[in-house]
């Protein structure tokens, strides 16, 4: 998971690159970079920690143009160095190239070896490398041509963004897996960006979302950017970004994350309608459970409480290397609210379960807090696959519903029910007009090599 973000035509594009950033800050925050271009030449600044501390104002005055990329990086396993965060740059035949990435290639390690094999030497762990050297080993004479080659060899889910010393080239790949939109800046110019929360902050009109499948080209000499169907659509957005990755101000593809999570909510409440538990308070782990536990709380009639606290001063970039830690961390997090909860028995709502520790630590903390009864509800499916396609899941066997049951999850979170929202009511609360990327609940690795 990351964000990217493209800025073109606009003279304080490095400016509007971090702001857009900044406001997609909840993709990752691991490492944060932006390029601009200004006469002929690339300008990078990239380094880690958070867009506010990375990009001061002496930065941005350094990166100066009318063109800027920019991207924040998530932060996962290992892949922690500053060599790993982008843009990535680089001067081959045609002039200099910086590229921005989101997503996941899956045939990364195979063109990799193959390139290392005719003497290619890598500076980073990233497949956004690859590309790189694709296109700079193309023979062809327009950069357009070499990219359309270059991803030819490309599988995987992807949203690029290259820019030249003159133009911007923004691919969604054929899927739509993760989520790109287009907008028009009221200042001038044009955006593209991972999420449309991006818009509001520079001001900036969505237009609509880059298609699956579709290269748009910005250039000085058009007035608007060029868009050319390189791929056949083949669409299926990630579902996921709507469960747990968006900001809930986004619209992705047409639909507002609010309202799909409030949907999500709402079908939980009505498949626990004629059930014999009763609760006095709907309870959202905040901030990702707030809108499912809102929907639920609308459906069922039962009030919506905070029954727990949230600190928002927890570093992000907390280094978790630890089971012992990750507990700690939840603590540091999460607190209940011991007034309102003592005697009660509490509807619990969050997002996802992926590893179960945040679960079962918010149970034992409510329980020690005095609360009566404690019934979970989880907003998704049962997470029993890790993706490929972009997101940082742990590995099948960190996966705590790849190693038990429903039954053998609710015991070991010591809750008093358990029910999670099943792959169709999913479906259903995002709109069911299109098919979505669910292999982390259903394993349907659907991009093949
Ligand atoms: P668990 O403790 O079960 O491993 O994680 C569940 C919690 O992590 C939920 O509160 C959910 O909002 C959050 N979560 C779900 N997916 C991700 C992810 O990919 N990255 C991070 N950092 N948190 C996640
Ligand atoms: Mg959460």
């Amino acid at each position: 998971m990351c964000a990217i973000v493209g800025i073109f035509g606009n003279e304080k594009a490095s400016r509007l690159a971090s702001l857009a950033l900044f406001s997609m800050q909840h993709r990752g925050q691991e490492a944060t970079g932006i390029s601009s271009s200004c006469d002929g030449k690339i300008h990078t600044i990239k380094n880690r920690g958070l867009v506010s501390d990375v990009f001061t104002n002496e930065a941005l005055d350094y990166l100066k143009g009318n063109m800027a990329i920019g991207h924040n990086r998530y932060s996962t396993a290992g892949g922690d160095s500053i060599l790993d965060a982008q843009p990535v740059f680089a001067k081959y035949k045609l002039g200099e190239i910086s590229i921005v990435h989101n997503g996941n290639l899956i045939n990364k390690d195979e063109i990799r070896e193959e390139l290392i094999d005719k003497g290619a030497i890598f500076q980073t762990g990233m497949d956004t490398e690859n590309l790189i050297h694709l296109i700079a080993k193309n023979s062809k004479n327009r950069l357009r041509d070499r990219i359309k080659e270059a991803l030819d060899k490309t599988i995987g889910a992807y949203c690029f963004i290259i820019q030249s010393r003159s133009k911007q080239f923004v691919i969604r790949d054929r899927y739509g897996i993760r989520p790109l939109s287009l907008g028009k800046i009221k200042s001038g110019g044009y955006i593209v960006a991972s999420e449309t929360c991006a818009f509001d902050l520079v001001d900036a009109e969505y237009i609509r979302d880059v298609k699956p499948g579709e290269m748009l080209v910005f250039d000085e000499k058009n007035e608007e950017p060029e868009s050319i169907q390189l791929y056949e659509p083949e669409f299926r957005p990630c579902a996921f970004e709507y469960v747990y990755f968006a900001r809930p101000d986004s619209v992705i593809d047409g639909k507002n994350v609010y309202r799909t999570r409030e949907n999500m909510g709402r079908a939980l409440a009505k498949n626990d309608k004629g059930s014999t538990i009763s609760y006095d308070m709907v309870v959202p782990v905040p901030d990702s459970g707030v809108p499912a536990a809102l929907g639920y709380a609308a459906e069922s009639g039962i009030p919506f409480e905070y029954g727990i606290i949230r600190n928002h001063y927890v570093g992000r970039t907390f280094i978790e290397p630890t089971q012992e830690m990750r507990n700690l961390k939840v603590r540091m997090k999460l607190s209940p609210m011991k007034s309102l909860i003592a005697g009660k028995s509490l509807l619990v709502i969050d997002d996802s379960i992926v590893r179960g520790t945040t679960s079962k630590r918010i149970v034992k903390m409510l329980k020690e807090a005095g609360a009566k009864e404690v019934h979970f509800r989880v907003a998704s499916p049962e997470i029993k696959f890790p993706c490929f396609y972009g997101i940082d899941t742990p590995t099948k066997e960190e996966l705590i519903s790849h190693r038990m049951t429903k039954e053998e999850i609710e015991k070991y979170i010591e809750a008093d029910s358990l029910e999670y929202l099943s792959i169709e009511d999913l479906t259903d609360s995002i709109g069911n007009d299109r098919d979505y990327a669910l292999e982390s609940f259903n394993g349907d690795y659907f991009v093949k090599k």
